[in-house]
């Protein structure tokens, strides 16, 4: 591969936007992409001053760069195509190499385990790489957890098999892959059946209309197909391996999660988280007491997931390793109000709901508040959410054009789920879910419930009872303490947490033998429950409505993000010589991984020390730079520009 390093383009293109009139003159200097700060020919004022109005002189839209040269063969001074402009899958291509090219050469990321040949789908982020992400995360902690006051926390990425059992993940989080006969080789089914289908119609335009209307009908129900069903369109389709032709295996779920095992014994069977959430939600009861019993609240948590997909492609889309970012906001089911929802109800962007993309229409630009009002989006809290990812995304870089919300298909979504709507964003792979925003109900408390035995759930207190019958449980703390010792919390949340049905076959068999055998999973043993230990009584006064929170999580794949973001912010311009072109991310400030340059115009000694002076109080100020005090005389030309 190429290796070709031109130094950054701040040295060799930038020009003075603000007059210095102070005799030791620091500049912010910028072109409409480019930040730097130079240091102007004369010292006589402290750099604290002249570096204190620098810091009020960065706007907001500044924006850094970072430059290589083109590779060869790109057509010199040619402005590179916008993906979503790429007319062509040709011009979407070679846009995206410029792009990768340069993402590898700068060492934004990197192949992992390069020197052994690396491993698909696991990626390094090198230095810019680091920086970037870094700014990105940092911003989404300003932008969700501090601005709407959520309770962040981190669990561990190897979670043990029962968390993962209740959540669905064990038995259900797969894909169906085929295996081709001869060599072994792995590719995920849905996959090929679609690329046959698209390829089919992207290459045959005289292709009879039912046959297009089959294809498409294949293309649009993949996600319903059961292994039989895709067995036997991929046999019908005569579909084999991509690289040897050979005959394929019938589909077979292949389970996404990477096994381990917790401790020495091999015995406690864990996994690699696949995703965030479950840490959340198994800390509900701590987080609900926490926030002083009340709802609404959220809670957040940054870290990996890791999911083994079976033919990671698309580069830094779908890997094996990846950084989500998820929200879970737990909200009473009956008031999904949200008391912020007007700040975002003018909001106008690109949607593109369920009922468009059933009669093949395209997304159209509507106003948040409308398509709440409307139905369109199911509630308030959930439409103040893709507001909010909204902003989150357009702040960061991400072209308002080029991003879309589109609600997911009835198809698509899981029987539990109230409404679900992905951010979507375009690059030269076409529309990506890099953000999906769901209303999940009260699924994921319930099965935890029900697994755990501890009662998830929160309550209204009422200012007056209500007259209404109802079974009440009240454990004896000191009885089922004096029996159970250490194991007595356990067994108090099983009793809690008991069904009306089980709490009535219990009460029953309370009087008349006196006790009772009763199941507790957390133990993983039958106890024996007394009278003394437990009540259990029909009431007709209720003080409070107890229930399950629902939830509404929005889930940010951060790799995808940041991909999308760079096609988003890269361009090419003239290099200094004719045949020359740079290739520019123009990131805006926020994300930019080097804030500002710090350099002399003139070869001289004295401003040197000054030049190291102002690049330690950028450092101790956070702003990221680079100091270069090379020699590299470049007065005249920035005086000349
Ligand atoms: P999911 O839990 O499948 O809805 O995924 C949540 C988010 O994670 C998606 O919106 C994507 O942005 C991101 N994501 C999912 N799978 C991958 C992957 N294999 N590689 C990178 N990002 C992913």
């Amino acid at each position: 591969m190429e290796r070709n390093w031109t130094p950054p383009l701040t040295r060799t293109n930038f020009r003075k936007i603000q007059p210095c009139t102070s005799p030791i003159e620091i500049s912010l200097c910028s072109s409409p992409h480019a930040l730097s700060l130079s240091l102007a020919s004369t010292l006589h004022r402290s750099c604290k001053t002249s570096l204190s109005r620098f810091k009020t002189l960065i706007p907001f839209s500044l924006s850094t760069m970072a430059a290589a040269n083109q590779p060869p063969g790109s057509a010199p001074g040619a402005p590179a195509a916008p993906a979503g402009n790429a007319a062509t899958a040709a011009g979407r291509e070679a846009f995206r190499q410029s792009v990768v090219n340069t993402l590898e050469r700068r060492l934004f990321y990197i192949p992992s385990f390069k020197i052994y040949r690396g491993v698909a789908g696991l990626y390094d982020y090198g230095p810019p790489g680091c920086a970037v992400k870094s700014n990105v995360l940092a911003f989404w902690r300003q932008h969700f957890v501090l601005e709407e006051g959520m309770l962040e926390v981190d669990c561990p990425c190897v979670t043990p098999e029962v968390v993962l059992k209740a959540s669905g993940h064990v038995d259900k989080f797969t894909d169906l892959m085929v295996k081709d006969e001869k060599t072994g080789t792995c590719y995920r089914a849905d996959h090929l059946l679609k690329d046959f289908c698209k390829e089919k119609l992207e290459k045959e335009p005289n292709l009879a209309p039912e046959k297009v209307a089959e294809l498409n009908h294949d293309i649009a129900t993949l996600d319903d197909m059961s292994a039989e069903q895709l067995g036997a369109k991929i046999k019908e389709y005569g579909i084999t391996a991509p690289e040897t032709k050979n005959q394929l295996s019938d589909p077979y779920p292949f389970n996404l999660m990477f096994q381990t095992s917790i401790g020495p014994t091999g015995l406690s069977t864990g996994y690699m988280r696949p995703e965030t959430a479950q840490g959340i939600f198994v800390n509900f009861k701590d987080l609900y007491y926490y926030n002083g019993n009340k709802l609404p609240f959220a809670a957040a948590q940054i870290g990996q997931a890791f999911r083994n997909e079976i033919s990671p492609r698309q580069g830094l889309l779908r890997v094996r390793e990846f950084t989500l970012a998820e929200i879970e906001h737990f909200v009473d089911p009956e008031d999904k109000s949200h008391p912020k929802f007007s700040d975002v109800a003018d909001l106008k962007f690109l949607m593109f709901p369920r009922e468009e993309q059933l009669t093949s229409k395209s997304s159209m630009t509507l106003r948040l508040g409308d398509a709440v009002a409307n139905g369109t989006i199911n509630n308030e809290t959930l439409g103040y959410f893709i507001g909010r990812v909204y902003l989150f995304l357009t702040r960061l870089g991400i072209e308002k054009d080029r991003l879309r919300f589109r609600q997911h298909l009835p198809n698509e979504m899981a029987h539990y789920a109230a409404d679900c709507w992905d951010a979507e964003i375009e690059c030269s792979y076409g529309w990506i879910e890099c953000v999906g925003i769901a209303d999940r109900s009260a699924y994921d408390l319930k099965a935890h419930t029900e697994k755990s035995g501890v009662a998830l759930v929160a309550a209204e207190k009422f200012a007056e009872p209500r007259e209404v019958e109802k079974l009440v449980i009240t454990p004896s703390k000191k009885d089922l303490g004096l029996a159970f010792k250490g194991n007595q919390k356990m067994v108090l949340e099983a009793l809690e947490a008991m069904s009306e049905a089980e709490a009535l076959e219990m009460k029953s068999k309370l009087e008349s033998n006196g006790e009772a055998e009763f199941q507790v999973c957390t133990l993983n043993k039958t106890v024996t429950i007394t009278n003394k230990m437990v009540s259990i009584n029909k009431e007709k006064k209720e003080h409070q409505r107890v229930f399950t929170p629902s939830v509404i999580e929005p889930s940010f794949g951060i790799g995808r993000i940041i991909y999308c973001l760079y096609e988003h912010c890269f361009y090419t311009r003239a290099g200094k010589t004719e045949d020359e072109q740079l290739n520019v991310f123009g990131f805006p400030t926020l994300v930019a991984p080097i804030k500002c340059t710090v350099f002399p115009l003139v070869k001289n000694e004295q401003f040197d020390t000054v030049a190291r002076d102002i690049s330690k109080e950028l450092t101790l100020s956070g702003i990221s730079h680079i100091i270069d005090v090379t020699g590299t005389s470049i007065g005249k030309e920035v005086c000349t520009d």
